[in-house]
């Protein structure tokens, strides 16, 4: 039977939100701790965020272990997931350059994640190419590993989409190598892109509209508190909206029925909190202290765990040394079988040598 690999990561652009957390983080947890993977390499994407922040290298080099704290804090563990840095990994860079053959100029400009981020970077005419291909060196940091199953948001979709093409185009060229991967998404669909702080857009680290796993409990309230909801729900008798109200898009995410017994035990379910505000009669306030009591749940355990990790930092780093190394090997043996499949292993191919003996003679 084919192994069960999974592979996935995040850019060390900041620290972790609550968008990673319910998008992948969690899940990628829970698949680790079901033993029913083979092989789990969680990435930081360092190269991939100095396509967009080439200017700071600083702010990536900081972010590193902040983003390694977060998946110890989150339950990631070195024991069974191999967690490693992508600058470390020199093969990916050529995996890369071969996979750009594969791709046309058309289809990369096609990425509807990429034009939303360059949009949103106010890039226009100077879209770095690093960052416009980016999704080709995806690919590379997918099928280096033969992942099969790739767990993130839905914001990564056209990206798990074009490496299954490019999986499909190598293979057919060269002769079957590389393992086409399928996307995990979050089961509830709120999960799947996690709306930011501002209602606007989704979660993200570029955007400032974030919950961090790192969040003080006050700065979490001082968030929750100061969130948005349904602007015309001015007095607490006003009928309510709660379609589109981020507030209430949280209490979807992460609520479930034992705390409403425990913290809201007046409503049964979010059904029943959601009917009243919609019928009026029912204060934001209340709403988002419930909310907050939600978040905490999460979030207090993971912030107890990140400050114990914290205190031995050097270990943190001796673990993505280690991880990097062990990520490393698997990313050369695949690209060795890739140069065998391209006919690009002169000198480890000895029918090319015979080849050329009798041809010479
Ligand atoms: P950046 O702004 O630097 O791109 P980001 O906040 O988008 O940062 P990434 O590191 O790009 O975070 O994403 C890492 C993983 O987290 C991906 O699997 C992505 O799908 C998932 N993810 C990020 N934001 C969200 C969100 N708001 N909801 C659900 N999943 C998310
Ligand atoms: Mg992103």
């Amino acid at each position: 039977m084919d192994k069960k690999i999974i592979l996935t990561g995040d850019r060390p652009t900041g620290c972790l939100h609550l968008g990673h957390y319910v998008g992948s983080l969690k899940r990628r947890v829970e698949l680790q701790n079901s033993g029913k993977y083979d092989e789990i390499y969680i990435m930081i994407a360092d190269a991939q965020a100095l396509t967009d922040n080439m200017e700071n290298p600083e702010k990536v080099r900081q972010n590193i272990v902040e983003v390694a704290l977060d998946y110890l804090a989150c339950g990631l563990d070195p024991e069974k997931s191999t967690m490693f840095i992508q600058s470390q990994i020199p093969e990916l860079c050529e995996m890369s350059f071969y996979y750009m053959n594969l791709v046309t100029v058309a289809r990369l400009k096609r990425n509807p994640t990429v034009k939303t981020e360059i949009q949103m970077r106010n890039f226009e005419e100077r879209i770095p190419v690093g960052f416009f291909t980016y999704p080709i060196s995806q690919a590379a940091d997918i099928t280096a590993f033969k992942a099969n199953i790739v767990p993130v948001g839905e914001d990564q979709a056209p990206m798990i989409e074009q490496t299954r093409e490019i999986v499909h185009r190598f293979n057919h060229v060269y002769g079957e190598t590389l393992v086409e991967p399928d996307i995990m998404l979050p089961d509830n669909q709120y999960c799947m892109r996690l709306l930011g702080l501002d209602g606007k857009a989704k979660m993200s680290k570029s955007l400032g509209n974030c919950i961090y796993l790192s969040d003080t409990a006050e700065d979490v309230k001082k968030k929750v508190m100061s969130m948005f909801t349904d602007p015309d729900h001015l007095r607490v008798e006003d009928p309510g909206k709660t379609e589109g109200n981020p507030v209430f898009i949280y209490l979807e995410a992460f609520s479930n029925d034992e705390h409403f017994s425990k913290y809201l035990p007046e409503y049964k379910n979010l059904e029943e909190l959601k009917a009243h505000y919609e019928r009026g009669g029912l204060g934001d306030v209340k709403v988002k202290k419930f909310l907050n009591n939600v978040l905490e749940e999460t979030l207090k355990p993971i912030r107890e765990r990140r400050t114990e990790f914290s205190k031995d930092i050097p270990s943190v780093y001796k673990m993505l040394e280690k991880g990097s190394i062990v990520a490393r090997k698997k990313a050369q043996q695949t690209l060795s079988e890739m140069k065998n499949a391209m006919k690009i292993n002169y000198f480890d191919d000895r029918s090319l040598i015979d080849e050329q003996i009798k041809r010479f003679q």
